[in-house]
């Protein structure tokens, strides 16, 4: 293979053609490889040095392991064999570089500016995600830079020398002496460099050729190798002087191919003898024709270890007359002596270790043994009968195997021992003191510097030593060097710069862990307080604008989104989390960004990044894709109100009502339309805008949350007012709710009213008296789709629930409401006549304030309460013109009656006729008309008649009380038994009372003994009245308890106590007052002021009589201080005061018209006058309030009756026939604390301070309160299905 191929190698100064026969004239004249050093020019580059012929046969060489095959040395010549020739063109003709080529094919990356780098694409830079365009790209991986390169070619500690033989000057025994070839072939290859600190060869190879070695067969590289045209016809990528044209890179892009090429293949084949392995590896650079093979170490004859020893030996033991130095050169020159001898002298004769020569030069010990050992020399005795020790040297005869085995390992230590000689002596100088040493059998060279130059590496070529201090510190940044294929010592911003963008155009598959090492390395600096070079701040300045993103942004990215357990979504970003959920969670975020509107458009922006960045991260095309259509893109929320020309305080409905109506004006511009909504509803958070865009509908005000145990509001259902806030009560009351919770989906056939006969029907009454058939049928239709409602609040998912129809009608309208409706539809009603008579039969059991409905209305009436209390459904009294004195006053206090009670008739309640107050003859409110039977206009609501809020829920409770008899077990059970379900009603609801009649005077008294009334009733209201400013809940309820009326034209004391408390005490505070002057309706919106907590001890009939008469003197003088006061300030010409002072102002500075009357004196009079009223005022509110306090201060032990706030019932509006009604609840039993708003379909969470607020200047206000007694839970405000409780039943 060898033998006939045209001469490589030669040292690259010139030489084209030495001679192809081998010839002792060449050898002995060393070609000096100092030529070539340092000779950076392409052309002049090189590492073939070693003076040297290849051998006919060599002996050393293990021809056995040579292919014999003869090799055409033509077609080696594109290969492996690129010769001088090949390069030494490169100069003139740059290899066809074609800069328009390089135009076409390369687009101009954006980063170009910073460092000369070719070779890059931005298509593929920003695309460096897509998996099938870096397949198609097929870019060669990651790489490095020369600096790197010359430490993966030889420990950079280490410095390669080049050997030049030098045969010993010895003719004797020339028939055995080695010939000229032998010598050289100790050398193990033209192109192996000897390392003394190994003390053996590496092999280094460069050459500019776009042909690489032929690669062992099957080879599969890790990386693709580098596109060959390229290398082909690009410029070198580390020129001398100016670039003549085209782009150029800073250095050279080294990548690696390890064991790539077969050593046996080159010419010379190089063949390591050690372990059979000739494989060497390939490095290529990416850019150029530049490539370069490299072996392992060779190891040399003797291991590197031993020849430490015996240097160390000699040093730790020299000769008596020599330096340590001198010494060891001795030593090894002796054994380079003991080798010649044998080589070039056949010698054949024992060597004597004992001998003086060789103890001095040598000596002998365990490490001289072995070294002669290795080197073939068997210490052996001398003869048997001399015991001397002496060295038996080998056989070296050319024509045994072994011989020719032990001549070649021979000459291959002898030059290693030699070329070791030789850089020692170079390295130590003069200090050998006075010893000489032979003649140098080698000549080395120092080849560092050519290797660096070669590959790109020198100092000349890539500078050291620039490393900023901070970075010098840094710890922890050499993963980022290593990766970044380079090293700290030869950091230059360019060089980094370069090394980046080298990797990313190389290895694009991790641009991101390129950027993170670089921003690592980069941020160290700013970190260390350390201005970053212009060029490094510009890179990442434009890497940024490139998408570019390190790992902990990446991590940041994840959680912008809304990953991680901590953040919005709870969820990790893993591989189970597909695209589209992704894309849903940026779109979401995106919409929501804009809820903080300053920060909107940052935040939109950082999505945007993240987004983009997530995109690359899972090369997702969807993502992409997405990026690229909705970044950026979105109405701020500006252009979202203008598009919709909406003002921003524009309300949900109003929004919605305009929506529609833009989209149906201009159809074209309905997407415009929808964005400009969703943007509005992720600003103003609107969940009900949010459901409106989704579905089309609109679900009304949903901006509740849905949390499962919130309670669920109740859709409203047409006007029907109060109702949802009634339903909404009903179901936080505990045992009704229980109680009414089996009849849910009860069968209809169920309310056939076969099951009872009419003797059933006599053994029960409820409100008193008897229920017909229609009205248990009716009842229990009411209380079955109540009990669905409750269902459906209990377990429904969605916000609100609506109430179905039957139900409100149920509810409003009462049986009779509907008997009256059917009798004036058709006339007669025959259905019911039996059951109608039954009510005559029997005497009701309990007196007429608890009969329901209400038999008598007034057009006034309203659902906020009736504007008279009905105290005298037992009593008919009369309605005297009032007193002068009294200011107008509500018309409850002069309820007429046509007949006047006594005593007996409370017996007879059935006689007792309420009346109302329009039909009382009155000179200052003149009767109004009667009511007619059925009035369809101002009181009529959907439902037909309107009822006020107690008799809505009388008329509930009634048909709960009638459709929970229990007909079945009645047949044998005792009527007093009150353990069932059916006395729920009374139980919770009913308290007894008694209200006594009296005279007004003790003069009265006197005169009027027998006029001295008493009865006690049930109640499930009180009846508060609210019309004076600055009371309290005790003032209102203390009206109630004491007041004065009229009767027969007597004002008589009426006076109220409670004999029996209900568990649920419900308030009502009458809002509708009547001014007679305009003979309307309207409503108080005086603010009553009550806390949590009320107290009823004083008002029970238990009370201390001293304490009721000391109070009740107190009260009468508070009362009359009171009147005073609105005397004073209500009334046609109220408030007085300013009134007064507006006259003195008139008529003092009047000129126009002539008034004598109206004189300085009279001016001075009303002033003085209103100063009057001012004080008198204030004297009295003063008073007043002390009263209040002695009052309260009479009652202030008492706390036993305690009645906690559960429920508040709220009226918006300045009228008292329609408005908005709203309710709150406490959360009870667990947060007393916090309330709910049950606002329709919307029900919140608020604090206890919004329900106990002052509410004047306000027509927000309550209508009625509910208060539990302290102690008794009554109130279980949330009943929501768990579903945890399903899973733990499953479990
Ligand atoms: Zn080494
Ligand atoms: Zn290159
Ligand atoms: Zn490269």
């Amino acid at each position: 293979m060898t033998n006939n191929s045209p001469v490589p190698n030669r040292h690259p100064s010139g030489a084209r053609s030495p001679p192809p026969a081998a010839s002792r004239d060449v050898l002995s004249t060393p070609i000096a490889p100092t030529s070539f050093y340092a000779n950076t020019s392409p052309s002049r580059l090189g590492s073939s040095h070693t003076s040297y012929v290849p051998p006919e046969a060599s002996p050393f060489r293990e021809p056995e392991l040579v292919s014999e095959e003869p090799v055409d040395p033509h077609s080696l010549q594109d290969t492996v064999m690129s010769t001088t020739q090949d390069w030494g063109d490169v100069g003139d003709s740059p290899w066809g570089f074609n800069s328009e080529w390089a135009g076409k094919v390369w687009e101009a990356p954006s980063a170009q500016s910073v460092v000369e780098i070719d070779g890059r694409s931005d298509e593929e830079e920003l695309n460096w995600c897509d998996p099938s365009l870096r397949e198609k790209c097929a870019r060669p991986g990651p790489g490095v830079l020369p600096p790197v390169l010359s430490h993966l070619l030889h420990d950079s500690v280490h410095t390669l020398y080049s050997v030049s033989v030098k045969p010993p000057d010895i003719h004797s025994n020339a028939e055995w002496a080695p010939s000229a070839d032998e010598v050289r072939t100790a050398v193990p290859h033209p192109n192996a460099y000897y390392c003394k600190e190994h003390n053996g060869w590496v092999f280094l190879l460069w050459r500019f050729s776009s042909v690489l070695p032929p690669l062992v067969a099957n080879y599969a590289p890790e990386h693709p190798l580098p596109d060959m045209e390229r290398r082909k016809k690009a410029q070198p990528c580390v020129v001398e002087g100016e670039q003549t044209s085209g782009q150029v890179n800073m250095t050279h892009h080294w990548h690696r191919y390890p064991r790539a090429v077969d050593g046996k293949a080159l010419n010379p084949p190089f063949m390591q003898s050690s372990d059979g392995s000739d494989l060497l590896d390939l490095y290529v650079c990416c850019q150029c024709s530049l490539y370069c093979l490299a072996s392992g170490v060779v190891k040399g004859v003797l291991p590197r270890e031993l020849v430490d020893e015996f240097t160390r030996d000699k040093k730790a033991h020299p000769s008596p007359d020599k330096t340590p130095k001198a010494s060891i050169i001795a030593g090894w020159e002796t054994v380079l002596t003991i080798l010649e001898n044998r080589l070039f002298k056949n010698e054949v004769r024992f060597l004597p270790v004992t001998r003086p020569k060789f103890q001095s030069k040598v000596g002998w010990n365990e490490t001289v043994r072995r070294v002669f050992e290795i080197l073939g020399f068997r210490a052996d005795v001398f003869s048997e009968s001399n015991s001397e020790l002496a060295l038996h040297p080998p056989d070296t005869h050319p024509t045994t195997p072994e011989g020719k085995f032990n001549r070649a390992k021979l000459l291959r230590a002898w030059v290693e021992i030699a070329a070791w000689l030789e850089i020692y002596k170079k390295l130590i100088k003069d200090s050998l003191g006075g010893y000489i040493p032979f003649e140098p059998r080698a000549q080395v060279d120092n080849a560092r510097e050519m290797i660096q130059s070669a590959i790109g590496a020198h100092v000349n070529q890539i500078p050291r030593g620039l490393l900023p201090i901070s970075l010098e510190r840094a710890t922890g940044l050499d993963e980022a060097w290593h990766s970044l294929g380079m090293t700290p010592s030869s950091y230059s911003p360019k060089l980094l710069c370069f090394a980046y963008l080298a990797q990313c155009r190389c290895d694009p598959a991790n641009t991101m862990v390129y950027f993170t090492h670089l921003f690592n390395i980069v941020n160290t600096m700013i970190i260390s307080n350390e201005t970053p070079p212009q060029e490094l701040q510009t890179l990442i300045v434009e890497e940024r604008t490139r998408y570019r993103y390190t790992l902990d942004d990446l991590k940041e990215h994840v959680s912008v989104l809304g990953f991680g357990r901590d953040n919005d979504l709870g969820v990790d970003l893993d591989d189970d989390v597909d695209d589209e959920f992704i894309l849903q969670a940026w779109r979401t975020a995106r919409r929501r960004a804009w809820r903080d509107v300053s920060k909107g458009a940052e935040r939109r922006k950082d999505l945007d990044e993240a987004m983009r960045a997530l995109a690359d991260q899972r090369a997702s095309r969807v993502l992409r894709q997405a990026w690229e259509e909705e970044r950026g893109s979105g109405m701020t929320p500006d252009v979202a109100y203008n598009t919709l020309e909406v003002p921003r305080d524009v309300d949900e409905s109003m929004l919605i009502t305009v929506f529609l109506m833009r989209v149906e004006d201009q159809p074209s511009q309905a997407d415009r339309m929808r964005e400009a909504m969703s943007v509005i509803a992720e600003v103003t958070d609107s969940e009900r805008l949010r459901r409106f865009l989704s579905t089309g509908r609109d679900p009304g005000d949903t901006s509740s949350t849905t949390a499962p145990d919130m309670p669920r509001g109740l859709n409203q259902l047409g006007n029907t007012c109060y109702l949802n806030s009634l339903l909404q009560y009903f179901y936080t009351i505990r045992d009704l709710r229980e109680a009414v919770a089996p009849l849910a989906h009860a069968d209809t056939k169920s309310f056939d009213d076969s099951k009872f006969t009419d003797d059933d029907l006599k053994r029960h009454r409820v409100g008193g008296r008897l229920v017909t058939r229609r009205e248990i049928q009716r009842s229990k239709k009411f209380v079955s789709q109540l009990a669905e409602l409750f269902f459906n609040l209990e377990y429904c998912e969605d916000p609100a629930v609506t109430p179905s129809l039957d139900l409100a009608k149920l509810a409003l309208v009462t049986s009779q409401d509907e008997e009256e409706d059917d009798q004036r539809t058709n006339g007669t009603d025959s259905s019911n006549d039996t059951d109608a008579t039954l009510v005559e039969d029997v005497p009701m059991r309990a007196p007429q304030e608890r009969s329901s409905p209400s038999p008598v209305k007034s057009p006034a009436d309203s659902v906020l309460g009736k504007r008279h209390r009905e105290f005298g459904s037992s009593m008919d009294v009369d309605s005297p013109s009032e007193p002068a004195s009294v200011p107008p006053s509500p018309p409850r206090d002069s309820i007429p009656a046509s007949q006047v009670a006594s005593s007996s008739k409370l017996k007879e309640p059935e006689d007792v006729e309420m009346q109302d107050v329009s039909r009382a003859p009155s000179a200052k409110a003149p009767p109004l008309p009667p009511r007619k039977p059925r009035q369809v206009d101002d009181s009529v609501m959907m439902f037909g008649r309107q009822h006020d809020v107690s008799e809505c829920m009388d008329n509930c409770m009634f048909q709960i009380e009638t459709a929970l008899l229990d007909f079945q077990q009645e047949k044998a059970a005792v009527e007093d038994d009150k353990t069932t379900a059916e006395d729920l009603i009374l139980r919770l609801f009913y308290g007894k009372k008694r209200q006594r009649l009296t005279a007004l005077s003790a003069a009265d008294d006197a005169r009027h003994q027998s006029s001295i009334h008493e009865k006690e009733d049930l109640f499930s209201h009180l009846h508060v009245n609210v019309s004076e400013e600055g009371y309290d809940l005790y003032d209102s309820l203390g009206r109630y308890f004491d007041d004065v009326v009229e009767l027969d034209g007597q004002k008589k004391r009426m006076e109220v106590s409670l004999v029996d408390l209900p568990p649920l005490l419900q308030i009502q505070l009458q809002r509708v007052q009547f001014n007679r002057e305009t003979q309307q309706a309207y409503k108080s919106q005086a603010y009553v002021k009550f806390g949590e907590t009320v107290y009823m001890d004083r008002f029970l009939e238990s009370a201390d009589p001293e304490k009721k008469a000391r109070a009740k003197a107190i009260q009468a003088d508070l009362n009359a201080s009171r009147d005073h006061i609105q005397r004073l300030t209500e009334g046609n010409h109220a408030p007085f005061a300013p009134a007064l002072g507006n006259v003195a102002d008139f008529l003092g500075k009047q000129d126009i018209v002539d008034l004598p009357e109206a004189d300085g004196e009279l001016v001075v009079t009303v002033r003085s006058e209103q100063d009057l009223v001012v004080s008198e005022l204030e004297k009295e509110r003063a008073n007043a309030v002390q009263l209040k306090s002695q009052l309260e201060d009479v009652w202030k032990d008492n706390r036993d009756a305690a009645y906690e706030l559960t429920s508040v019932f709220i009226h918006r509006g300045s009228s008292p026939s329609w408005g908005h009604y709203f309710f709150y609840s406490r959360n009870l039993p667990d947060h007393p604390d916090s309330w709910f708003k049950y606002n329709d379909s919307s029900v919140t969470v608020v604090s206890k301070d919004e329900v106990l607020a002052d509410t004047t200047g306000s027509t927000a206000n309550p209508y009625m309160l509910v208060f539990t007694r302290k102690g008794y839970e009554a109130i279980q405000t949330v009943k929501r299905f768990d579903p945890q409780t399903l899973q733990d039943m499953q479990e």
